[in-house]
Protein backbone atom coordinates (compact mmCIF):
# COMPACT_ATOMS: atom_id res chain seq x y z
CA UNK A 1 0.00 0.00 0.00
CA UNK A 2 2.77 2.50 -0.61
CA UNK A 3 2.06 4.81 -3.71
CA UNK A 4 3.41 2.73 -6.23
CA UNK A 5 1.14 -0.49 -4.72
CA UNK A 6 4.30 -2.30 -4.18
CA UNK A 7 3.87 -6.77 -3.53
CA UNK A 8 6.99 -8.23 -2.18
CA UNK A 9 6.49 -12.60 -2.60
CA UNK A 10 8.57 -14.12 -0.31
CA UNK A 11 8.90 -10.72 1.81
CA UNK A 12 10.10 -9.75 5.20
CA UNK A 13 9.47 -7.03 7.20
CA UNK A 14 11.60 -5.81 10.08
CA UNK A 15 10.14 -3.85 13.36
CA UNK A 16 12.45 -1.51 15.74
CA UNK A 17 10.88 0.27 18.36
CA UNK A 18 7.28 0.35 16.89
CA UNK A 19 8.26 1.62 13.57
CA UNK A 20 9.26 -0.36 10.44
CA UNK A 21 13.03 -0.38 10.35
CA UNK A 22 13.07 -2.16 6.73
CA UNK A 23 10.61 -3.96 4.29
CA UNK A 24 12.15 -6.11 1.43
CA UNK A 25 12.33 -9.29 0.03
CA UNK A 26 14.59 -12.39 1.71
CA UNK A 27 16.19 -12.08 5.45
CA UNK A 28 16.02 -8.25 6.52
CA UNK A 29 19.50 -6.88 7.05
CA UNK A 30 20.82 -7.24 10.74
CA UNK A 31 17.90 -9.33 12.03
CA UNK A 32 20.11 -11.63 14.16
CA UNK A 33 18.79 -12.29 17.12
CA UNK A 34 15.35 -10.45 16.45
CA UNK A 35 12.23 -12.17 17.38
CA UNK A 36 10.66 -13.76 14.54
CA UNK A 37 6.77 -14.37 13.62
CA UNK A 38 6.97 -16.83 10.49
CA UNK A 39 4.81 -15.63 7.60
CA UNK A 40 4.66 -18.52 5.18
CA UNK A 41 1.52 -19.41 4.00
CA UNK A 42 0.42 -15.91 5.01
CA UNK A 43 -0.17 -12.63 3.00
CA UNK A 44 0.96 -9.36 5.72
CA UNK A 45 -1.38 -5.77 5.32
CA UNK A 46 -0.97 -2.56 6.78
CA UNK A 47 -3.09 -2.84 9.73
CA UNK A 48 -7.14 -1.92 8.54
CA UNK A 49 -7.95 1.28 9.78
CA UNK A 50 -11.84 1.91 10.79
CA UNK A 51 -12.78 5.21 10.47
CA UNK A 52 -16.70 5.29 11.88
CA UNK A 53 -18.49 3.00 14.77
CA UNK A 54 -20.54 3.50 17.72
CA UNK A 55 -18.93 0.78 20.09
CA UNK A 56 -21.75 0.92 22.54
CA UNK A 57 -24.32 -0.50 20.33
CA UNK A 58 -22.74 -3.79 19.63
CA UNK A 59 -24.63 -4.96 23.04
CA UNK A 60 -27.88 -3.61 20.99
CA UNK A 61 -27.68 -5.99 17.72
CA UNK A 62 -30.30 -7.11 15.88
CA UNK A 63 -33.08 -4.93 17.62
CA UNK A 64 -35.44 -2.92 14.96
CA UNK A 65 -34.96 -5.27 12.18
CA UNK A 66 -36.65 -3.89 8.83
CA UNK A 67 -36.42 -0.94 10.06
CA UNK A 68 -35.10 2.59 7.77
CA UNK A 69 -32.64 4.67 10.05
CA UNK A 70 -35.45 7.32 11.14
CA UNK A 71 -37.47 4.20 12.62
CA UNK A 72 -34.29 2.11 13.93
CA UNK A 73 -33.05 5.10 15.58
CA UNK A 74 -36.55 5.77 17.45
CA UNK A 75 -36.74 2.87 18.51
CA UNK A 76 -33.16 2.37 19.57
CA UNK A 77 -32.83 5.73 21.36
CA UNK A 78 -34.93 5.00 24.58
CA UNK A 79 -32.32 2.03 25.06
CA UNK A 80 -29.53 3.58 24.70
CA UNK A 81 -31.21 6.65 26.84
CA UNK A 82 -29.83 4.12 29.70
CA UNK A 83 -26.02 3.86 28.68
CA UNK A 84 -23.78 3.94 31.77
CA UNK A 85 -19.96 2.96 32.01
CA UNK A 86 -20.10 -0.66 32.52
CA UNK A 87 -22.58 -0.81 29.12
CA UNK A 88 -19.70 0.91 27.74
CA UNK A 89 -16.75 -0.86 29.09
CA UNK A 90 -18.53 -4.28 28.38
CA UNK A 91 -19.94 -2.88 24.69
CA UNK A 92 -16.37 -1.74 23.83
CA UNK A 93 -14.48 -4.68 25.06
CA UNK A 94 -16.43 -6.81 22.99
CA UNK A 95 -16.25 -4.55 19.91
CA UNK A 96 -12.66 -3.75 20.06
CA UNK A 97 -11.59 -7.23 20.05
CA UNK A 98 -14.01 -8.17 16.77
CA UNK A 99 -11.77 -5.36 15.29
CA UNK A 100 -8.31 -6.92 16.17
CA UNK A 101 -9.47 -10.29 14.99
CA UNK A 102 -10.78 -8.99 11.84
CA UNK A 103 -7.13 -7.44 11.18
CA UNK A 104 -7.91 -4.18 12.48
CA UNK A 105 -4.99 -1.80 14.59
CA UNK A 106 -6.85 1.71 14.80
CA UNK A 107 -10.02 2.40 14.75
CA UNK A 108 -12.35 5.48 16.01
CA UNK A 109 -15.64 5.71 17.53
CA UNK A 110 -18.42 7.94 17.40
CA UNK A 111 -20.01 8.90 20.79
CA UNK A 112 -22.60 10.90 21.16
CA UNK A 113 -25.27 9.43 23.56
CA UNK A 114 -24.35 11.45 27.20
CA UNK A 115 -27.44 10.56 29.01
CA UNK A 116 -27.32 13.19 32.16
CA UNK A 117 -25.67 12.24 35.18
CA UNK A 118 -23.45 9.11 33.10
CA UNK A 119 -20.29 9.18 33.98
CA UNK A 120 -16.71 7.88 32.65
CA UNK A 121 -18.12 6.66 29.17
CA UNK A 122 -15.20 7.80 26.90
CA UNK A 123 -13.17 6.68 29.77
CA UNK A 124 -14.06 3.37 29.67
CA UNK A 125 -13.80 2.84 25.91
CA UNK A 126 -10.26 4.55 26.03
CA UNK A 127 -9.36 1.71 29.08
CA UNK A 128 -10.94 -0.83 26.91
CA UNK A 129 -8.84 0.26 23.67
CA UNK A 130 -5.40 0.32 25.62
CA UNK A 131 -5.93 -3.03 27.63
CA UNK A 132 -6.22 -4.96 24.01
CA UNK A 133 -3.85 -2.27 22.32
CA UNK A 134 -5.39 -0.81 19.83
CA UNK A 135 -4.31 2.85 18.50
CA UNK A 136 -7.56 4.70 19.08
CA UNK A 137 -9.49 7.83 18.22
CA UNK A 138 -12.63 8.36 19.51
CA UNK A 139 -14.74 11.45 18.99
CA UNK A 140 -16.26 13.17 21.79
CA UNK A 141 -19.68 12.99 19.93
CA UNK A 142 -22.98 15.59 21.25
CA UNK A 143 -27.00 15.85 20.01
CA UNK A 144 -28.60 19.36 21.60
CA UNK A 145 -31.83 19.01 19.38
CA UNK A 146 -34.46 16.94 21.04
CA UNK A 147 -37.95 16.26 19.68
CA UNK A 148 -39.78 19.32 21.09
CA UNK A 149 -37.06 21.28 19.25
CA UNK A 150 -38.15 19.67 16.22
CA UNK A 151 -35.40 17.02 16.56
CA UNK A 152 -35.34 13.06 16.14
CA UNK A 153 -33.44 12.12 19.64
CA UNK A 154 -35.78 12.15 22.88
CA UNK A 155 -35.38 15.40 25.21
CA UNK A 156 -34.01 13.06 27.73
CA UNK A 157 -30.30 11.99 25.64
CA UNK A 158 -29.64 15.84 24.71
CA UNK A 159 -27.34 18.09 26.10
CA UNK A 160 -26.61 21.65 26.73
CA UNK A 161 -24.80 22.89 24.34
CA UNK A 162 -22.42 24.63 26.37
CA UNK A 163 -21.76 21.70 28.23
CA UNK A 164 -20.66 19.89 25.08
CA UNK A 165 -18.06 22.26 24.01
CA UNK A 166 -16.68 22.23 27.65
CA UNK A 167 -16.92 18.46 28.23
CA UNK A 168 -15.08 17.75 24.25
CA UNK A 169 -12.01 20.49 25.29
CA UNK A 170 -12.08 18.98 28.52
CA UNK A 171 -11.37 15.61 27.08
CA UNK A 172 -8.90 16.95 24.55
CA UNK A 173 -6.92 17.98 27.47
CA UNK A 174 -6.74 15.32 28.94
CA UNK A 175 -6.53 12.98 26.37
CA UNK A 176 -5.23 13.94 22.80
CA UNK A 177 -1.72 13.18 21.75
CA UNK A 178 -0.57 14.99 18.61
CA UNK A 179 2.89 13.93 18.35
CA UNK A 180 4.32 11.08 15.83
CA UNK A 181 2.59 7.26 16.45
CA UNK A 182 -0.06 8.15 18.90
CA UNK A 183 -1.92 5.48 20.19
CA UNK A 184 -4.69 7.95 21.50
CA UNK A 185 -6.09 10.98 19.81
CA UNK A 186 -9.49 12.73 20.51
CA UNK A 187 -12.07 14.50 17.59
CA UNK A 188 -14.85 16.58 17.95
CA UNK A 189 -18.24 14.81 16.48
CA UNK A 190 -21.24 16.26 16.60
CA UNK A 191 -24.01 13.51 15.67
CA UNK A 192 -25.76 14.49 12.93
CA UNK A 193 -28.25 17.62 11.34
CA UNK A 194 -31.71 16.17 12.75
CA UNK A 195 -30.18 15.70 16.23
CA UNK A 196 -27.99 18.69 16.41
CA UNK A 197 -28.09 22.42 16.39
CA UNK A 198 -27.10 24.74 13.88
CA UNK A 199 -25.67 26.83 16.71
CA UNK A 200 -23.66 23.45 18.12
CA UNK A 201 -23.07 22.42 14.99
CA UNK A 202 -20.75 25.75 13.96
CA UNK A 203 -19.16 26.08 17.30
CA UNK A 204 -17.86 22.20 17.36
CA UNK A 205 -16.10 23.20 14.01
CA UNK A 206 -14.63 26.13 15.67
CA UNK A 207 -13.27 24.25 18.83
CA UNK A 208 -12.01 21.60 16.70
CA UNK A 209 -9.76 24.03 14.84
CA UNK A 210 -8.88 26.16 17.78
CA UNK A 211 -7.45 22.89 19.41
CA UNK A 212 -6.21 21.18 16.48
CA UNK A 213 -8.10 18.17 16.43
CA UNK A 214 -10.43 16.32 13.53
CA UNK A 215 -13.75 16.73 13.04
CA UNK A 216 -16.80 14.22 12.32
CA UNK A 217 -20.15 13.93 11.50
CA UNK A 218 -22.51 11.95 10.01
CA UNK A 219 -24.01 13.46 6.28
CA UNK A 220 -26.14 12.14 3.37
CA UNK A 221 -26.96 8.81 4.89
CA UNK A 222 -30.81 8.51 3.64
CA UNK A 223 -33.23 9.64 2.01
CA UNK A 224 -35.33 11.08 4.89
CA UNK A 225 -32.65 13.26 5.81
CA UNK A 226 -32.57 14.51 2.49
CA UNK A 227 -36.19 15.48 3.06
CA UNK A 228 -35.68 17.03 6.63
CA UNK A 229 -33.04 19.17 5.27
CA UNK A 230 -34.41 20.92 2.39
CA UNK A 231 -37.80 21.04 4.73
CA UNK A 232 -36.35 22.80 7.44
CA UNK A 233 -33.36 24.58 6.40
CA UNK A 234 -33.97 24.47 2.58
CA UNK A 235 -30.84 23.09 1.56
CA UNK A 236 -29.48 19.88 0.58
CA UNK A 237 -27.15 18.11 3.82
CA UNK A 238 -23.86 18.96 2.27
CA UNK A 239 -25.49 22.13 1.53
CA UNK A 240 -26.00 22.74 5.10
CA UNK A 241 -22.33 21.38 6.08
CA UNK A 242 -20.81 23.45 3.31
CA UNK A 243 -22.26 26.82 5.00
CA UNK A 244 -21.67 25.67 8.53
CA UNK A 245 -17.67 25.40 7.61
CA UNK A 246 -17.89 21.78 8.41
CA UNK A 247 -15.87 20.65 5.03
CA UNK A 248 -11.95 20.69 4.87
CA UNK A 249 -9.05 18.27 5.44
CA UNK A 250 -9.83 18.21 8.99
CA UNK A 251 -12.85 16.42 8.51
CA UNK A 252 -14.02 13.42 7.40
CA UNK A 253 -17.89 12.21 6.72
CA UNK A 254 -19.74 9.05 7.49
CA UNK A 255 -22.07 7.61 4.82
CA UNK A 256 -22.12 10.40 2.03
CA UNK A 257 -24.86 8.44 -0.24
CA UNK A 258 -26.97 10.99 -1.06
CA UNK A 259 -25.09 12.80 -2.91
CA UNK A 260 -25.10 15.51 -6.19
CA UNK A 261 -22.50 15.53 -8.97
CA UNK A 262 -21.95 19.10 -7.25
CA UNK A 263 -21.29 17.36 -4.03
CA UNK A 264 -18.69 14.96 -4.66
CA UNK A 265 -16.64 17.56 -6.29
CA UNK A 266 -17.27 19.78 -3.34
CA UNK A 267 -15.85 16.70 -1.09
CA UNK A 268 -13.13 16.19 -2.86
CA UNK A 269 -11.35 20.34 -3.71
CA UNK A 270 -12.16 20.66 -0.11
CA UNK A 271 -9.96 17.45 0.86
CA UNK A 272 -13.02 16.23 3.27
CA UNK A 273 -12.93 12.63 4.16
CA UNK A 274 -15.76 10.28 3.83
CA UNK A 275 -16.10 7.21 5.73
CA UNK A 276 -17.93 4.88 3.87
CA UNK A 277 -20.25 1.89 5.80
CA UNK A 278 -21.65 -0.28 3.04
CA UNK A 279 -23.16 -3.14 5.15
CA UNK A 280 -24.91 -0.46 7.54
CA UNK A 281 -26.37 1.27 4.19
CA UNK A 282 -27.80 -2.13 3.32
CA UNK A 283 -29.07 -2.97 6.54
CA UNK A 284 -31.25 -0.07 6.83
CA UNK A 285 -32.09 0.04 3.24
CA UNK A 286 -30.41 3.98 3.01
CA UNK A 287 -28.70 3.31 -0.62
CA UNK A 288 -25.27 2.89 -2.32
CA UNK A 289 -22.52 5.66 -1.78
CA UNK A 290 -20.85 6.71 -5.31
CA UNK A 291 -17.60 5.50 -4.27
CA UNK A 292 -15.39 5.02 -6.94
CA UNK A 293 -17.28 8.68 -7.92
CA UNK A 294 -15.83 10.03 -5.08
CA UNK A 295 -12.27 8.21 -5.93
CA UNK A 296 -12.04 9.24 -9.39
CA UNK A 297 -12.57 13.29 -7.97
CA UNK A 298 -9.87 12.66 -5.45
CA UNK A 299 -11.32 12.54 -2.09
CA UNK A 300 -9.54 10.77 0.18
CA UNK A 301 -11.97 7.75 0.88
CA UNK A 302 -12.17 5.37 4.08
CA UNK A 303 -13.82 2.50 5.25
CA UNK A 304 -15.80 1.99 8.27
CA UNK A 305 -17.92 -0.35 9.88
CA UNK A 306 -20.73 1.64 11.77
CA UNK A 307 -22.29 1.21 14.65
CA UNK A 308 -23.24 -2.75 15.49
CA UNK A 309 -26.56 -2.54 16.07
CA UNK A 310 -26.47 -1.69 12.19
CA UNK A 311 -24.16 -3.77 10.87
CA UNK A 312 -24.44 -6.26 12.94
CA UNK A 313 -20.73 -7.52 13.45
CA UNK A 314 -17.76 -5.34 13.52
CA UNK A 315 -15.46 -7.30 11.47
CA UNK A 316 -12.99 -5.17 8.93
CA UNK A 317 -12.02 -7.77 6.68
CA UNK A 318 -15.52 -9.12 6.14
CA UNK A 319 -16.38 -4.76 5.45
CA UNK A 320 -13.74 -4.53 2.64
CA UNK A 321 -15.25 -7.51 0.84
CA UNK A 322 -18.69 -5.76 1.05
CA UNK A 323 -16.87 -2.37 -0.11
CA UNK A 324 -15.87 -4.63 -3.03
CA UNK A 325 -19.31 -6.04 -3.78
CA UNK A 326 -21.63 -3.49 -3.52
CA UNK A 327 -19.39 -0.58 -5.39
CA UNK A 328 -20.16 -3.55 -8.11
CA UNK A 329 -23.71 -3.95 -7.58
CA UNK A 330 -24.32 -0.48 -8.96
CA UNK A 331 -23.41 -2.05 -12.23
CA UNK A 332 -19.54 -1.99 -12.85
CA UNK A 333 -17.72 -5.07 -11.73
CA UNK A 334 -14.68 -2.83 -12.04
CA UNK A 335 -15.90 -0.16 -9.70
CA UNK A 336 -13.62 -1.69 -6.61
CA UNK A 337 -11.37 -4.17 -6.88
CA UNK A 338 -9.96 -6.05 -3.84
CA UNK A 339 -6.71 -4.00 -4.29
CA UNK A 340 -8.91 -0.53 -4.47
CA UNK A 341 -11.17 -2.05 -1.26
CA UNK A 342 -7.67 -3.14 0.67
CA UNK A 343 -6.33 0.79 -0.22
CA UNK A 344 -9.66 2.48 0.89
CA UNK A 345 -9.30 0.90 4.26
CA UNK A 346 -5.69 0.93 5.00
CA UNK A 347 -4.38 4.35 3.26
CA UNK A 348 -8.02 5.95 2.34
CA UNK A 349 -8.34 5.61 6.56
CA UNK A 350 -5.74 6.56 7.44
CA UNK A 351 -6.09 10.15 5.49
CA UNK A 352 -9.73 10.44 6.98
CA UNK A 353 -7.84 10.05 10.22
CA UNK A 354 -5.51 12.60 9.18
CA UNK A 355 -2.38 9.59 9.93
CA UNK A 356 0.00 9.86 7.32
CA UNK A 357 2.22 7.51 9.69
CA UNK A 358 0.18 3.93 8.76
CA UNK A 359 -1.83 2.94 6.21
CA UNK A 360 1.24 1.20 4.55
CA UNK A 361 4.12 -1.18 4.94
CA UNK A 362 6.90 1.02 4.15
CA UNK A 363 10.37 2.33 5.95
CA UNK A 364 9.61 4.72 9.02
CA UNK A 365 5.85 3.82 9.20
CA UNK A 366 4.89 2.82 12.52
CA UNK A 367 4.68 -1.08 12.95
CA UNK A 368 0.67 -1.79 12.16
CA UNK A 369 1.08 -5.11 10.34
CA UNK A 370 -2.19 -7.39 9.79
CA UNK A 371 -1.26 -11.11 8.77
CA UNK A 372 -4.03 -13.47 7.26
CA UNK A 373 -3.12 -17.07 6.53
CA UNK A 374 -3.79 -18.26 3.39
CA UNK A 375 -3.63 -21.71 3.34
CA UNK A 376 -6.97 -22.69 4.99
CA UNK A 377 -10.34 -24.19 3.39
CA UNK A 378 -11.65 -21.20 2.23
CA UNK A 379 -8.27 -20.01 0.30
CA UNK A 380 -7.48 -23.55 -1.34
CA UNK A 381 -7.78 -22.97 -5.25
CA UNK A 382 -6.98 -19.12 -4.77
CA UNK A 383 -3.33 -19.78 -5.36
CA UNK A 384 -3.34 -17.53 -8.96
CA UNK A 385 -3.39 -14.53 -6.12
CA UNK A 386 -3.39 -14.79 -2.57
CA UNK A 387 -3.51 -10.52 -2.64
CA UNK A 388 -7.38 -10.96 -3.82
CA UNK A 389 -7.70 -13.83 -2.22
CA UNK A 390 -7.78 -12.21 1.20
CA UNK A 391 -10.71 -10.13 0.28
CA UNK A 392 -12.72 -12.71 -2.35
CA UNK A 393 -12.77 -15.11 -0.44
CA UNK A 394 -14.94 -14.49 2.49
CA UNK A 395 -13.38 -12.79 6.38
CA UNK A 396 -11.37 -15.31 8.02
CA UNK A 397 -9.67 -14.79 11.71
CA UNK A 398 -6.77 -12.86 11.22
CA UNK A 399 -3.29 -15.23 12.34
CA UNK A 400 -1.24 -12.33 13.34
CA UNK A 401 -1.60 -8.67 14.26
CA UNK A 402 0.84 -6.09 15.18
CA UNK A 403 0.20 -2.85 16.76
CA UNK A 404 3.09 -0.05 17.72
CA UNK A 405 5.18 -3.50 17.07
CA UNK A 406 3.18 -5.06 19.68
CA UNK A 407 1.19 -8.19 19.39
CA UNK A 408 -2.23 -7.99 19.69
CA UNK A 409 -3.06 -11.27 18.18
CA UNK A 410 -0.82 -14.25 18.14
CA UNK A 411 -1.29 -17.37 16.30
CA UNK A 412 -5.65 -16.08 16.02
CA UNK A 413 -6.05 -15.47 19.71
CA UNK A 414 -5.89 -11.98 21.36
CA UNK A 415 -2.78 -11.83 23.54
CA UNK A 416 -3.72 -8.85 25.95
CA UNK A 417 -7.29 -10.10 26.90
CA UNK A 418 -9.65 -13.12 27.56
CA UNK A 419 -11.84 -13.25 24.43
CA UNK A 420 -14.52 -15.95 26.01
CA UNK A 421 -14.55 -13.52 29.17
CA UNK A 422 -15.19 -10.41 26.97
CA UNK A 423 -18.13 -12.07 25.19
CA UNK A 424 -19.64 -13.47 28.96
CA UNK A 425 -19.10 -9.80 30.00
CA UNK A 426 -21.06 -8.30 26.58
CA UNK A 427 -23.97 -10.96 26.96
CA UNK A 428 -24.42 -10.29 30.79
CA UNK A 429 -24.86 -6.98 30.21
CA UNK A 430 -26.71 -6.82 27.23
CA UNK A 431 -29.22 -9.36 29.22
CA UNK A 432 -29.52 -6.37 31.87
CA UNK A 433 -30.16 -3.87 29.48
CA UNK A 434 -32.39 -6.37 27.63
CA UNK A 435 -34.53 -6.62 30.68
CA UNK A 436 -34.74 -2.92 31.79
CA UNK A 437 -36.01 -2.23 28.14
CA UNK A 438 -38.77 -4.22 28.80
CA UNK A 439 -39.43 -3.52 32.26
ZN1 LIG B 1 -22.93 6.05 12.49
Amino acid sequence: MDDAGTEIPGGSILVEDGTIAWVGAGEPPGADGAERIDGRGTVALPGLVNTHHHLYQTLTRVRAQGEGLFGWLTELYPVWAGVDAEWERAAAGVALAELALSGCTTTTDHHYVFPRGAKGLLEAEIEAARTIGLRFHPCRGSMDLGTTAGGLPPDQIVEDPDDVLARTEEAVARFHDAGPGAMLRIAVGPCSPFSVTERLMRDSAELARRLGVRLHTHIAETLDEETYCRERFGRSPLELLDDLGFLGEDVWLAHCVHLAEKDVRRIAETGTGVACCPTSNLRLGSGIAPVRALIDEGAAVGLGVDGSASNDAGNMIAEVRQAMLVAGAAGDPTALSARDALRVATRGSATCLGRDDVGSLEWGKRADVAVFSVEGLAFAGAESDPVAAVVHCGPQRVRHLLVEGAPVVRDGQLVNVDEEALAAEGRRVAKRILAGARA
